[in-house]
């Protein structure tokens, strides 16, 4: 009797509660040292990737799998496809290339030729690639000759043909993982169950995860990917299920009138399709009175803030106050900005709260209902704000509102609630995923946008970029030069920004208006500064990382970051998204060290800006990089739990789990042990 049917087949339930099941959970959590080969060190590295348990072996699964690539004679190699070469090495030998970067490079010979292959940091190869070792090894041709970029020693052929790519550690390459699996299904796969009902049809999970490992080609590989995606995207909806609160009622709005009409003939543009399709989204929640819980998502620049004004006038049309909540003052101040000039137009009263702002003054006015929108950080709710009669709550970026939060707000009655956010990760897809959330997404910036031009500049042609700058200003544009990230204090990194806006002003910026902006400013400095950069009395605007969101100057085309080695992916995404916001053609120039004496991470960061302007293409890139990369020490429970969801592609998955959530809350059966075992709700 497998776990799927017992709750389905009419089995006596008490007899089989508990411990039924439970055998073969116990064998999955057997340690992975249990496995052929694994010692105490291989035990510890392997803990180093996650992987404690059999079962961490059998979902370490692979990321995707490569291509085929062409076998070619080594006296062939030409060009930088991507090819496989095999041979016999000749010799080998390890050097360092100044900190802590080796490179190892081995003579490779075949029938026709020879030639010097390299792998970069990987010093103790060197041992395995004996003369006289026989290797395959996939690659291309590069400044130290072949590049190599996965290889077999001796008869293993792997690598060229159908390569799995697990999120692998130095010291734990991909094929190990690979024997390793193999290793756990032969001696355990008969214990793996599924936890979602038999009447799904569902192929076994156990089947799922074999060709996840081992699949006889890529089609067999996603299939199972999918499969294995519903089962652990169907047990986080049901821990939020379980959260949830069905009892929230909220006022049922009336249909669009008059102010709206007056909104959208205000604004300088019309709406594009996927903006209207949000909106229509909207308004259907709005008209019920279960509280709407909605997640507005699109790249930054793709036009959210007008959908989301749009929400809390809806509110204040029927006579009651729309709240729009930031993560940050300058994020809260800069929407103020954003929304309060259309807002006055509109006849709509519009206040600002944050910790420190006239506090008491804008209190009362959103007590009274004189206010009809209040622009704050979560200071609108953390600090028990009374509002007259709040019916539309914005939330932008981050923190999701708790049920104690929402309470806060209202008493017995509870806001809808619009989520918003740029950053597909891993925020976002915390919020897509844990969240009870429905989804509208601005897919696509209006059409007048063109795709910002990256270009990755090393250190030595700054001044090149600077110039370039320079141009921009001197056509009547603005721009932005991001300082370096240091991680210390907000106070040294005021400081470092200070240092090096006085340096621009008196070298490359010399003659121009360099304004500053960091968060050790005061809210009245900092609004100031704002204030003069939108009205174009800046040229620059010299900043740290506190201009990453919100901040809305379409007349601005040029961004510089320097170091920006020293970014995340996604920051400098958000960084980026800064320029653009208009029809002229924008420039983003990042400016790191020499490339060669950057990390592989860092790199591949960079040279993905340059690639691709599209968030989620980087958000994939960027979970690949963490997850190869640096390696994940500990399990989290939240979205490093998905193992096999890709958040792209399986928009729908989600949406499936998210039904099937809904049916399987209040049924008892296994899938209520794996919540329990999740360990009960995920931090969102
Ligand atoms: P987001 O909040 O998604 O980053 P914004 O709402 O701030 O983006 O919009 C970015 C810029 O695009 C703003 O300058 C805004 O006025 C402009 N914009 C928004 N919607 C449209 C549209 N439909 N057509 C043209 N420009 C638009
Ligand atoms: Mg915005």
């Amino acid at each position: 009797m497998t776990r799927e049917h017992a709750g389905f087949a009419g089995v006596d339930q008490d007899r089989y509660a508990r411990p039924r099941g439970w055998a073969s959970v116990e064998r999955l959590e057997l340690g992975a040292e249990t496995l052929p080969g694994v010692g105490p060190t291989m035990a510890k590295r392997l803990r180093a990737l996650g992987i404690a348990t059999v079962g961490d072996v059998l979902l370490h699964a692979p990321r995707r799998y490569e291509r085929a690539a062409d076998e070619v004679a080594i006296s062939q190699l030409f060009g930088d496809d991507e090819v496989a070469i095999a041979g016999v090495v000749r010799d080998v030998r390890s050097r360092r290339l100044g900190g802590r970067r080796t490179i190892v490079t081995a003579r490779v010979e075949d029938d026709g030729g020879s030639i010097s292959a390299s792998w970069f940091n990987q010093p103790w190869l060197v041992d395995r690639l004996k003369p006289g070792t026989h290797v395959r090894l996939r690659g291309k041709l590069g400044r130290h000759g072949f590049a190599v970029k996965s290889y077999d020693v001796g008869e293993a052929r792997a690598t060229a043909d159908f390569a799995p790519v697990y999120p692998a550690s130095e010291q734990v390459p991909s094929w190990r993982l690979r024997e390793l699996a193999r290793a756990a299904l032969d001696a355990h796969g008969a214990a793996i169950r599924g936890a979602l009902p038999s009447t799904l049809e569902l192929p076994l999970r156990r089947d799922a995860l074999a060709a996840r490992h081992f699949p006889a080609d890529e089609a067999e590989a996603e299939l199972a990917r999918r499969r294995l995606a519903l089962d652990e995207l169907v047990t986080l909806q049901l821990a939020v299920a379980r959260s949830r609160d069905d009892d929230a009622v909220a006022v049922a709005l009336p249909a669009p009138g008059e102010l709206i009409e007056r909104y959208r003939a205000a604004l300088p543009f019309t709406l594009t399709e996927h903006q209207e399709s949000a909106v229509m989204q909207i308004d259907a929640d709005l008209a019920r009175s279960v509280p709407m819980q909605r997640l507005l998502q699109g790249d930054v620049g793709s036009g959210k803030t007008v959908v989301a004004l749009y929400a809390l006038l809806r509110a204040v049309e029927s006579g009651r106050q729309g709240a729009l909540m930031a993560p940050t003052e300058t994020l809260a101040e800069q929407h103020f900005l954003t929304i309060e000039s259309l807002c006055a137009e509109l006849g709509v009263r519009c206040v600002l709260l944050t910790g420190s702002a006239g506090a008491k003054r804008v209190r009362e006015a959103i007590a009274t209902g004189e206010a009809h929108v209040a622009v704050g950080t979560h200071a609108l709710i953390q600090q028990q704000v009374e509002f007259h009669d709040l019916a539309v709550a914005v939330v932008d970026e981050q923190h999701r509102f708790g049920v104690e939060q929402r309470k806060a707000l209202a008493e017995g009655r509870t806001p809808h609630v619009l989520h918003m956010t740029a950053t597909p990760i891993p925020r976002t897809l915390a919020l897509t995923i844990y969240g009870d959330l429905a989804v509208s997404e601005i897919a696509k910036p209006p059409a007048d946008r063109k795709p910002i031009v990256t270009a990755w500049v090393g250190a030595e042609r700054s001044s090149a970029a600077y110039e370039r700058l320079r141009a921009h200003l001197d056509a009547g544009r603005q721009a932005y030069v991001v300082c370096p990230l240091i991680e210390q204090s907000e106070t040294r990194l005021a400081r470092a920004a200070e240092a090096e806006a006085e340096r621009l002003r008196r070298a490359e910026l010399r003659g121009y208006r360099v304004g500053l902006l960091h968060g050790r400013l005061k809210p009245a400095e900092r609004r100031d500064v704002m204030g003069a950069f939108k009205a174009g009395e800046l040229d620059v605007l010299v900043a740290t990382t506190v201009i990453e969101v919100g901040v809305d100057v379409p007349n601005a085309t040029i961004m510089i970051v320097q170091e920006a080695d020293r970014f995340g992916l996604a920051q400098l995404h958000q960084l980026r998204g800064r320029v653009g916001r208009g029809a002229e053609q924008s420039y983003c120039l990042l400016i790191s060290r020499k490339k060669e004496e950057l990390t592989d991470t860092a790199q591949a960061r960079l040279q993905s800006l340059v690639d691709t302007t599209d968030g989620f293409e980087l958000a994939e890139a960027d979970l690949e990089l963490r997850r190869e990369g640096q390696l994940l020490g500990t399990r989290q429970s939240g979205w490093s739990d998905l193992r096999f969801t890709r958040l792209r592609e399986d928009r729908e998955l989600i949406e499936q789990a998210r039904g099937l959530a809904r049916e399987l809350r209040d049924e008892d059966g296994p899938w209520q042990d794996e919540v329990d075992r999740l360990g009960g709700t995920p931090d969102a």
